[in-house]
């Protein structure tokens, strides 16, 4: 692998993001007569990149108490920095952590609606925390689906980590109990579960769900650590955020994986999150190869949006 990729992968993951925003406030400053304006343009320019509304009236009610000569007259370089400065500090307490103990059983657990991206995922984080030297088993239990056991199974060769069998139709929980002891029997400090995204129905997925949760939890022991992850497809927009919420409802979700970003012109999406959900953003996916998924770094990550 090329560092030199994925440089230019993550900068190009952002690219539509970017472009978008760039032309957006150019427009804004140029073609803005005076700060009514100035302030309407900038509500749908905010609004349109899904930030939010609530991140909106933030910024809009900042930018109407200072003086509108101070960002107009120094041009755009002035409102772009101050622009920047509001999101980093409204990003500012999302913890891109994800502990990984060498001296105990690490469970993750990945769930979302289907096709957000949970078992490329999972791939991905094999990928990723392999060369951070983990010792992985991947878990199949989206048995809902044969194609998705394949999937895994696939991903798993490609990164190089065990994975343990699964088939068609059978109980996810019984997988997973299976999984947890096959890791704590071969040494493996990384589980991670892949489960499947719909059922006949949501309360049957949600208690299927719980039912898995319960299960690693009380296999992996008390030391053992279990983190909720949820993928974020980045391009649902605002609907993405009321599907968290419901997952949040009935699991506990310690953390996202924005999905999809590099198929997105509303990187803003991340700053809703953040302010309606509280739920960090830790991992953040730009493609659809095994390295394509990073660590969330919210003042990186500004700063490739708007640049
Ligand atoms: P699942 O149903 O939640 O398990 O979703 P999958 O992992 O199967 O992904 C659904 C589709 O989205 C697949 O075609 C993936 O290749 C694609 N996908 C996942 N993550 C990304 C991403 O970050 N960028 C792009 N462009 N495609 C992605
Ligand atoms: P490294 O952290 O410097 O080793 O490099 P990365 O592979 O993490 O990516 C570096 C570039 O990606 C940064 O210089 C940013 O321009 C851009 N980037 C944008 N958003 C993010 C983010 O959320 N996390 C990370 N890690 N990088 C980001
Ligand atoms: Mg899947």
């Amino acid at each position: 692998m090329e560092i030199k990729n994925i440089f230019s992968n993550f900068k190009n993951g952002l690219i539509k993001s970017r472009e978008n925003l760039k032309g957006k406030i150019e427009q804004l400053i140029k073609k803005s007569k005076d700060k009514e304006m100035f302030l309407e343009q900038l509500e749908e320019m905010l609004i349109l990149s899904d930030i939010g509304v609530s991140a909106t009236e933030e910024i809009v009610n900042y930018f109407d108490k200072i003086n509108f000569k101070e960002y107009s007259r120094n041009d755009f370089e002035y409102f772009k920095d101050q622009l920047k400065r509001m999101l980093i500090e409204m990003l500012n307490h999302s913890s891109n952590s994800i502990e990984i103990n060498e001296d105990r059983l690490n469970v993750i657990m990945v769930v979302g609606v289907n096709g957000s991206g949970k078992t490329s995922a999972v791939g991905k984080m094999a990928f990723k925390f392999k060369g951070e030297d983990k010792k992985i088993l991947l878990v199949p239990a989206d048995t809902f689906r044969a194609a998705a056991i394949k999937q895994l199974d696939i991903l798993a060769n490609g990164a190089g980590v065990e994975i343990i069998k699964s088939t068609e139709n059978a109980d996810p929980a019984s997988v997973v109990y299976d999984g947890i002891h096959a890791a704590k029997a071969r040494k493996n400090n990384l589980v991670i579960i892949d489960t499947a995204g719909r059922l006949h129905n949501k309360v049957n997925l949600m208690n299927e769900l719980k039912k898995i949760k319960k299960v690693a939890k009380k296999e992996a022991g008390e030391n053992a650590s279990l983190e909720i992850l949820q993928t974020i497809d980045a391009t649902m927009g605002q609907n993405g955020i009321f599907q968290a919420k419901s997952f949040h409802e009935s699991l506990g979700v310690n953390g996202l994986i924005l999905t999809k970003m590099d198929g997105t012109a509303k990187g803003g999406i991340v700053v809703a999150i953040k302010k309606d959900l509280n739920i960090p953003v830790k991992l953040i996916s730009f493609g659809e190869k095994l390295d394509n998924l990073h660590y969330f770094e919210n003042d990186k990550f500004v700063n490739a949006l708007i640049d």
